[in-house]
């Protein structure tokens, strides 16, 4: 976890404006890849006790308007993830779809709106958790993403993983939970259990989408997230 001062979040929330009106296409001021860098490490002393995790803000301004695989040819936004830096919960899904592309936001469409339902739910709130994607950019008409594409993007999730280090992940339908617990094994199979990955609790579960589809399965996810509740407790 992350020891801010007052001055290196001011940092923080200047360098994230300046991503977003960047992503946005407004020019005129200095957002470059190289000055956004910069403002990432301002105000981070590099000789003081130790070494600081580097910020969400830093792995963004990383990120950079990633061409790293052929989803940036047909994506409008990057979809980085949301939520809180110091979250103790993350929710991972598998990549944006139409709505999220388009506003840069994950989980705001359909499914989103239900992912909102279940973490009202359990107490808790979008802006206390943290939300994001195995893949940052929206496959085209929604099919899975590919391997190497999840290749390419994971390595970003893995590092926001380490920068907010939440003591629980949920993750989310089929492609997060293979993904992130590294197996071909089927989701009903993995779901219903903590899973230990790098000192994080990973909880797989049902993806809102597959839900919405299958309304019936909702009271396997309930059960799921109380058990992520009561870890939290
Ligand atoms: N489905 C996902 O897996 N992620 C989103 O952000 C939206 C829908």
């Amino acid at each position: 976890m992350t020891n801010t001062t007052p001055l290196v979040q001011m940092i923080r929330e200047i360098q994230s404006s300046l991503v977003y009106l960047k992503e946005n296409g407004c020019t005129g001021f200095e957002c470059s890849p190289e000055g956004l860098k910069t403002l990432a490490h301002l105000g981070v002393s590099t000789t003081d006790g130790p070494a600081e995790q580097e910020s969400l803000v830093a792995i963004r301004a990383d990120l950079g308007t990633c061409t790293r695989c052929p989803l940036c040819n047909t994506r409008t936004h990057i979809v980085f993830g949301a939520g809180s830096p110091d979250a103790q919960l993350v929710f991972v899904g598998e990549g944006p779809g139409f709505d999220e592309d388009r506003s840069g936001i994950p989980f705001v469409g359909a499914a989103g709106k239900l992912l909102s339902k279940v973490i009202e739910a359990m107490n808790l709130s979008r802006e206390t958790v943290y939300i994001g994607n195995i893949v940052k950019c929206r496959p085209p008409n929604n099919r899975n993403p590919d391997p190497d594409e999840i290749r390419q993007c994971l390595p970003f999730l893995k590092r926001q993983l380490a920068a907010i280090n939440p003591r629980v992940v949920c993750a989310l339908g089929s492609v997060a939970a293979r993904t992130l617990l590294e197996t071909d094994r089927p989701i009903s199979s993995l779901r219903g259990r903590f899973h230990e990955v790098g000192g994080i609790s990973v909880m797989p579960t049902f993806h809102p989408a597959y839900l919405l589809r299958n309304p019936k399965k909702k009271r396997d996810v309930w059960n799921d997230v109380q058990q992520i509740m009561k870890l939290l407790e």
